[in-house]
């Protein structure tokens, strides 16, 4: 697989490009799409917003990107799935995986993600799959689960309901740095064997993060999801022992938000989001710079992912975009930081 092939040559960052499709014909008629011709390759060219030139010409300029891999429209979560069943597998082998969802709120994260056929479901039922098969050569594993949010740099639990919270415990981050693995303290976590339990676990984060929000779209929208499994293997012929963590991260919406006319909480919600996701950009560019010092502790989730980032561990982030040409500006906005990263 194409992880495999890039992996020596590249490191351990890939950064692939999904566009959506075209959700119903209210969206736009064929002539506001950007890009009615794409192909699933490495290449995306996006026609840029019009210019004038000095002759008062109107142009309009095409900008290609590379990513890993560009998926067209056309391509259903499976195929998507098959790019990172390999890194599913390498959680298992020991390594800390992270999987990130990036772009505007609307360009399809939720849906790779958390929907019922996304990448949270796909991967727990390949490990189901993986563990069983491995029984056959003496791995015993269990798979725990935690799901938390990060809203205005503050960690939740999204598997306990918002007033059972309330007068418990913060959440805090505990890093282990001899085994090079971190804990959430007071978080709730299930140990999932079966399948049903991914089910519910999924459906119960649903629900709380909306009691917690009057609009539970505009909230999951404004925070960062992550479900993290921890993946822990005892060999009982050969003593050996692995632990690996699978992240999927579903990240707050993208899109430019501006300081001005935000007041109050809409104001520090606004600069959190900014602040995080730049963060992460300097942690993975500074991580794919081979840079001495990582700025981890500049945010919540980087500090929350730090040894699911850099390292040995292996990260890939998608960046989300819609085909319409209403959404230019933040399409050009994702796939720069996209670039910016890759
Ligand atoms: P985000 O989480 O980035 O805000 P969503 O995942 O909620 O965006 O997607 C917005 C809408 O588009 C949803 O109704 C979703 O079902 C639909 N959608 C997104 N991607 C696809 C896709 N690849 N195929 C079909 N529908 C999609
Ligand atoms: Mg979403």
């Amino acid at each position: 697989l194409l992880f495999n092939k890039y992996q020596e040559l590249k490191g351990n960052i890939r950064v692939m490009c999904r566009v959506r499709p075209v959700l119903d014909p209210s969206e736009g008629d064929e002539a506001k799409i950007l890009f009615p011709d794409l192909k699933t390759s490495t290449q995306i060219d996006v026609t840029g917003p019009e210019e004038k030139s000095s002759l008062g010409n109107v142009n309009r300029k095409v900008v290609p990107f590379e990513f890993d891999r560009v998926f067209s429209p056309s391509i259903h979560n499976e195929e998507i799935f098959g790019e990172i069943s390999q890194l599913v597998q390498s959680a298992l082998d020991g390594y800390n995986v992270c999987i990130f969802c990036y772009g505007q709120t609307g360009s399809g994260k939720t849906y790779t993600m958390s929907s019922t056929d996304g990448m949270i479901p796909r991967a727990t039922h390949m490990i189901y799959d993986s563990i069983n098969k491995l029984k056959e050569k003496s791995w015993t594993y269990t798979m725990e689960g935690s799901f938390v949010e990060v809203y205005n740099e503050e960690l939740n639990d999204l598997l306990t309901p918002a007033k059972d919270a309330e007068g418990k415990k913060k959440l805090e981050i505990r890093h282990d740095d001899t085994r090079k693995q971190t804990a959430v303290l007071n978080c709730k976590s299930v140990i999932l064997d079966s399948a049903n339990k991914v089910e519910s676990m999924l459906q119960q984060a649903q629900n709380n993060r909306s009691v917690a929000a009057t609009k539970a779209n505009e909230r999951s929208s404004r925070s960062h999801s992550v479900f993290i499994l921890k993946l822990v293997g005892e060999n009982a012929a050969t003593s050996e022992r692995c632990e690996g963590t699978l992240n999927l991260v579903d990240l707050a919406g993208s899109e430019r938000l501006k300081h001005s006319g935000a007041e109050g909480d809409r104001m520090k919600e606004t600069q959190s989001i900014n602040k995080s996701l730049a963060c992460l950009g300097d942690v993975i560019e500074a991580l794919g710079r081979g840079s001495a010092h990582i700025p981890y502790r500049n945010s919540k989730l980087t500090h929350l992912l730090q040894y699911s980032l850099g390292g040995n561990s292996k990260t890939l982030m998608f960046v989300m975009v819609s085909p319409l040409e209403a959404h230019l500006k933040e399409t050009l906005t994702s796939l720069r930081f996209a670039t910016k990263v890759s």
